[in-house]
């Protein structure tokens, strides 16, 4: 399985606790779509082969290109790779840009099969803390235009542990997203990233700071409640009804490559990571690969070894043995059944079948700490 990541650096405000790179301008919008489309040209052969099942618009706010754009980028990776004829193309939007108009022509004149709605919550109060640029009701509208056109296979964000989010909040928003009969939900912690205008507001005492026990309190919830809609918790903060895993990010989650275009975007080809420049105007005059791609790193195999355990402990593939046996040296698989044992007796880590150990209920509480516990650390 290889992908497609294509970064749009775009959106119409920051919201507050963003930390992904993108610029709260359209100024340079024309110029950068012609700037993508020559790097991929340049980057062409990257991957280890052409065929390409998934196509992902992330950002940034990808909905903020017009569908004559996101048409010419795909029929540019279209002439460039060989595209699999049941490829998932997904483009994030955000509700505001969601017009019935907009979701009609990206239906009649684009591929883009599947939308990952930024709805975050759908109370506006939430939104506010967030400084999201949308209310409740365009989160609605947008979701219901979005099937009305014939948007089935999508799927929604909606963030947990916001202080201004109630439990009985939590729950309406959980169940508001089960009402629209979605077959898939992103949810994640609000978290206070560095150098975020929410680190400096909740410094300055103008917002309220986020609290643990909030965020452990409605990942339960969250847990429980879509367990009982039927919903798989394929990956710690993504759940789907059986047939709608998002395949281009299982396909980060279980190793597969990716080719990330536009600045910040990162790409891995089973060889080396790379790095694109984080700057709009550097990325747009860039004429060769090397200026585009900022930095290159070569995995170790402790290195690999320490990614494998972090993405695999947090699906529901889990993590195998089996794999480890074969993919490493022999101390690794030791190394690994040796610290994993603490974890089984506190039943945060299940073993399911011979060679496969997942995370718990409990255990996803703890998922990044049981992880770098079960690195190996340089000698
Ligand atoms: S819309 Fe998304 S990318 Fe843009 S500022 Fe908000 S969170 Fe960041």
């Amino acid at each position: 399985m290889s992908g497609i990541y294509l970064h749009i650096p775009f959106c119409k405000q920051k919201c507050h606790y963003c930390n992904f790179y993108s610029l709260a301008s359209l100024k340079y919008r024309d110029v950068f779509v012609s700037a993508l489309l020559k790097e991929m040209r340049l980057r062409e052969n990257y991957l280890p082969d052409k065929h390409i099942n998934t196509i992902y618009f992330g950002g940034g706010t990808p909905s903020l290109l017009s569908t004559g754009e996101i048409n010419r980028i795909i029929r540019e990776v279209e002439t460039l790779f060989d595209l699999d004829s049941q490829a998932e193309i997904t483009l994030e939007a955000n509700p505001d840009d969601l017009s019935p108009r907009y979701l009609k022509a990206l239906k009649q004149n684009t591929n883009v099969n599947r939308l990952s709605i930024g709805v975050q919550s759908f109370f506006d109060d939430d939104l506010e803390y967030l400084h999201r640029v949308h209310d409740g009701n365009h989160a609605r509208k947008a979701i219901e235009t979005a099937k009305q056109t014939g948007f089935d296979n999508m799927t929604i964000d909606l963030i947990y542990g916001i202080p201004t989010l109630t439990e009985e909040k939590w729950k309406k928003n959980l169940a508001l997203f089960f009402d629209y009969d979605i077959p898939h939900l992103s949810s994640y912690a609000l978290t206070v990233e560095p150098q975020t205008a929410l680190e400096i507001l909740i410094k300055k005492h103008k917002l309220k700071n986020t609290s643990e026990n909030q965020s452990v309190r409605d990942f339960e919830i969250l847990m429980e409640k879509t367990r009982q809609h039927g919903f798989e918790q394929y990956e710690i903060s993504n759940f789907a009804l059986p047939g709608f895993y998002a395949k281009h990010n299982s396909t980060y989650w279980l190793g597969g490559y990716y080719l990330g275009l536009g600045p910040s975007a990162h790409s891995f080809n089973g060889f080396s990571r790379q790095w694109n420049v984080k700057n709009l105007k550097k990325y747009i005059g860039a004429e060769t690969t090397e200026a585009i791609v900022l930095e290159k790193e070569i995995l170790s195999e402790q290195q690999r070894f320490n990614e494998y355990i972090l993405t695999s402990l947090r699906t529901s593939w889990g993590c195998s043995t089996e794999h480890i046996r074969h993919s490493f040296n022999a101390k690794y698989e030791a190394w690994f059944l040796k610290n994993v044992r603490k974890y089984l007796e506190q039943k945060k880590v299940v073993q399911k079948g011979n060679n496969t150990y997942v995370l718990t209920d409990s255990g996803k509480l703890f998922a990044d700490g049981i992880a770098c516990d079960l690195f190996l650390d340089e000698e």
